[in-house]
């Protein structure tokens, strides 16, 4: 609590980008935790324990407004802006409370139409109540889109996607790795893509790091893609400056 309060977490973008235009097109908030004392803490760290306490809905709250807050301010301003996602952990749909908040405030301060995401994993869409699943078809009502995270690293992949109409899909970092490694990726990442694509879904591709790994993902029909290969994510001041430079080119 005191942590939010002081403004300790920081929200970090990290850009989207077309595989044919190399554009900047939407971009995920991912939570860092400047702590006074320890630095810099990556998520992987303190969200699990977040998760086993409950306070994880708090810090989700929290990110969902400072995304809110930066596309509002841009867009008022006239600036250029894309949808931006954030992720929501496996405990917010054991909160009513919270998916109530999250509800109000989309449609209160989610900015214009279209540019709020929600990223969601198939392990926490597989373990909600039947009942949630209303609760995502309530936040498409207002305009948020719904992506799946991390898909092909679970166990019940195939089964979330029939049960559910994702708008996006997010090829798991797993995947993207065995690319030159492994000779039948090939043929799973080529599948996924033209599954995702029949069912209306588009693909972003995580942790796209070489050359090689976009020119393949490119030839097997892959959207967009994510990685340190062209930007890690960034504080709001230099993903602000990233866009700007894409404004005025
Ligand atoms: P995620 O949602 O799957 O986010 C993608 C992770 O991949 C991020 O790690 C990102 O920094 C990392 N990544 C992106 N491109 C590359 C790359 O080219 N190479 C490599 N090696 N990594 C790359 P990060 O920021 O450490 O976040 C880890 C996880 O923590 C996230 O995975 C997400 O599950 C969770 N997380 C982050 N922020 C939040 C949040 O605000 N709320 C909740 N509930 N979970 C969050
Ligand atoms: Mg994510
Ligand atoms: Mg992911």
């Amino acid at each position: 609590d005191s942590a939010i309060d002081n403004k300790e977490f920081k929200v970090y973008y990290q850009p989207v980008i077309d595989i044919h235009t190399e554009k900047i097109v939407s971009a995920e908030a991912l939570v860092r935790w400047i702590h006074p004392e320890y630095g810099f803490i990556p998520p992987d760290r303190f969200i699990p324990g977040l998760e086993e306490t409950g306070l994880v809905s708090k810090l989700d709250m929290y990110v969902f407004s400072e995304t809110s807050r930066f596309i509002k301010e841009r867009s008022d301003n006239n600036q250029f802006i894309v949808p931006i996602s954030t992720n929501l952990s496996w405990m917010d749909f054991y909160d009513t409370n919270m998916l109530d908040n999250l509800l109000v405030n989309l449609k209160q301060e989610g900015g214009p139409h279209g540019y709020v995401r929600f990223e969601v994993t198939e392990t926490s869409y597989a373990g909600m109540a039947e009942k949630n699943h209303s609760v995502l078809k309530a936040f498409k009502d207002a305009g948020a889109s719904i992506l799946i995270d991390d898909f092909g690293s679970g166990y019940s992949s195939f089964s979330t996607i029939t049960e559910y109409d994702f708008d996006i899909l997010k090829l798991d970092m797993g995947f993207v790795r065995k690319i030159g490694k492994n000779s039948k990726i090939g043929s799973v990442i080529h599948a996924i893509i033209d599954m995702a694509h029949h069912m209306d879904m588009r693909v972003i591709a995580e942790g796209v790091e070489t050359e090689e790994q976009i020119s393949f993902l490119r030839r097997h029909g892959c959207d967009y893609v994510q990685g340190y290969y062209y930007s890690k994510p960034l504080p709001m001041e230099d993903f602000a400056k990233m866009l700007n430079e894409q404004q005025s080119a």
